[in-house]
């Protein structure tokens, strides 16, 4: 269901049990942690890395946040602001900039959310951990 895959990819939650996190720290815009994963899932054991190169295919999750992200801001700019295109371009590749540890991560969670699906069956400590 698309909740599910929300709240994995909003939470930084293992897909399969919602219970622990697919990335070892919460803290998006650290720069020497934001991209440390955890191998697999503490909690039911699925491996995040299916297989070496499995992340390469994220790329094309983020290729599409940022189209997405221009697309997005290219209207409101066109319609409602309506700033000069060095404005529009510097505003645009700024922001890439600054958000790619959210697009990395962002991007890596929707990409193992495609091929996994919320499973509270799989979760070995039920109700065990607590947040
Ligand atoms: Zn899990």
């Amino acid at each position: 269901m698309l909740k599910d895959s929300v709240y994995s990819v909003v939470g930084n939650k293992c897909p399969q049990c919602h219970q622990s996190d697919v990335f070892k720290s919460n803290a998006v815009f650290n720069l020497k942690t934001f991209d440390k994963m955890n191998e697999s899932c503490s909690c039911c054991g699925m491996k995040y890395e299916k297989e070496p190169g499995y992340f390469y295919g994220a790329m094309y999750v983020s290729y599409a946040l940022v189209v997405g992200w221009f697309v997005l801001t290219f209207i409101i700019d066109s319609f409602i602001v309506k700033s000069q295109t060095w404005q529009y371009l510097t505003f645009f590749v700024s922001t890439i900039i600054v958000m790619m540890p959210l697009t990395f991560r962002t991007s890596r969670l929707i990409w193992l959310n495609l091929f996994v699906k919320y499973d509270p069956s799989k979760t070995i400590y039920h109700h065990s951990i607590k947040q």
